[in-house]
């Protein structure tokens, strides 16, 4: 595997970024695909990308951080004390996502009040009080 292009990176981090965030931009729009984007902000997602492979080489850390279940309401389970989503099944609910014939599961959700740690692509429970120096809580 050679080494990446900007361009690669920039897709990678952009990718990155919708995954995390759902999909959604800050005014509840869906984000557009990677070729969609101007110029502009595809040089902007490289120079991010370019700054966090810095960040990397000098062994920073990106933060896991560690979020508060609250009780799932209209198919949506949020964090109790900063809001953001952990689990959103809206279109599984909605018939809006495929899943195979006979494979009836229920969704599930993370028991109220319980800490999830969210950070890049891993989602885990903390069930332990004391958070590692990699995780963070959502909202000190
Ligand atoms: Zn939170």
């Amino acid at each position: 595997m050679g080494k990446p292009t900007p361009e690669e990176m920039g897709r990678t981090s952009y990718d990155a970024y919708a995954f995390v965030v759902g999909g959604v931009s800050v005014h509840g729009e869906q984000l557009p695909a990677w070729e969609q984007l101007t110029g502009a902000v595809q040089n902007g997602w490289m120079a991010a990308a370019y700054a966090g492979g810095a960040a990397y080489a000098a062994g920073v850390q990106v933060p896991v951080l560690v979020h508060v279940a609250g009780i799932p309401q209209r198919m949506v389970q949020a964090c109790t004390r900063c809001g953001a989503v952990l689990i959103d099944i809206t279109a599984w609910a909605e018939g809006r996502v495929a899943v195979l014939a006979g494979d009836g599961r229920d969704p599930s959700w993370w028991p109220a009040g319980a800490q999830v740690a969210k950070g890049g692509v891993v989602t885990y429970s903390v069930d332990r009080a004391v958070l590692t120096d990699d995780e963070k809580p959502c909202r000190p």
